[in-house]
């Protein structure tokens, strides 16, 4: 039995992108039945990119950050997921597509990919879910002035050591380029390129941009580009605009119109 595969396009109409990934078999009793699908739910206007970095992004693939409760007498890192974003590694994938930092060649490859080891993909979804706490209480020491976790620092080392032996330079016409290794075949080739930007972001030299959203929930990052650094909030229309209900009713007046 031969099987052949193919992508069943997104509906772009509603917004809500759902890719599926459909096994047909070509003999003649079975054309046309399908042996297996992989849904990727994406829908687009859940993730937002205003972090200013990927690696800030993806810290912001979750609702929010709070306060962990049971971390008594340890320090309050706030570093308990609400509401997150990422189900799966289909959604991992989906998430890094739509940040720019996979192609379209490489999203289909991995989900094919991530439907023959299922397994394997459940570990890797667990690496980059690792990978992005680690990344937030590494920016959040920053933002907060104390000494970030060696064991944080060493994961993403352990990280950016499996990115690095990925990173290929390769010619494109006359010139240089680093290019991601496309023969691995690797499903965690969708956490390379966070590993990097987190790392380069806080190797830099200069941080005094990054800021922790002050919303109540939400504890997103970003940089503050703003000329006059005064940034507080992840997006106006948000928690911006939350305080700003908020700050009015405190007052018993009524929000202009
Ligand atoms: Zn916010």
């Amino acid at each position: 039995m031969q099987v052949t595969s193919y992508f069943e396009p997104c509906n772009l109409s509603t917004g809500d992108c759902k890719l599926r990934w459909v096994g047909l078999t070509s003999g003649k009793s079975n054309v046309g039945k399908r042996v297996g699908f992989m849904d990727a739910r994406l829908n687009e206007k859940k993730f937002k990119l205003v972090g200013g970095s990927p690696s800030l992004d993806f810290v912001n693939s979750v609702g929010g950050w709070g306060v962990n409760r049971e971390k008594k007498g340890s320090r309050n890192y706030s570093d308990t997921v609400l509401r997150d974003k990422l189900d799966s590694y289909a959604d991992l994938v989906g998430w890094a597509n739509h940040a720019g930092l996979l192609g379209e060649y490489e999203r289909k490859q991995l989900l094919l990919l991530a439907e023959k080891k299922p397994k394997a993909a459940a570990l890797v979804f667990k690496r980059g879910l690792r990978l992005r706490a680690t990344i937030y209480r590494l920016f959040k020491s920053v933002i907060e002035d104390w000494r970030a976790d060696q064991a944080d620092l060493d994961y993403l080392n352990e990280e950016l050591h499996v990115a690095r032996g990925n990173e290929r330079l390769t010619r494109v016409e006359k010139s240089f380029r680093w290019n991601w290794n496309r023969d691995a075949e690797a499903l965690d080739h969708v956490l390379w390129p966070l590993a990097l930007s987190a790392a380069e972001l806080l190797a830099s030299g200069d941080l005094s941009r990054l800021r922790q959203c002050g919303g109540e929930e939400c504890g997103w990052l970003f940089l503050d580009t703003s000329r006059n650094r005064s940034r507080q909030w992840c997006d106006m229309k948000d928690c911006g605009n939350l305080a700003k209900v908020r700050r009015f009713r405190r007052r018993g007046q009524q929000l202009p119109t």
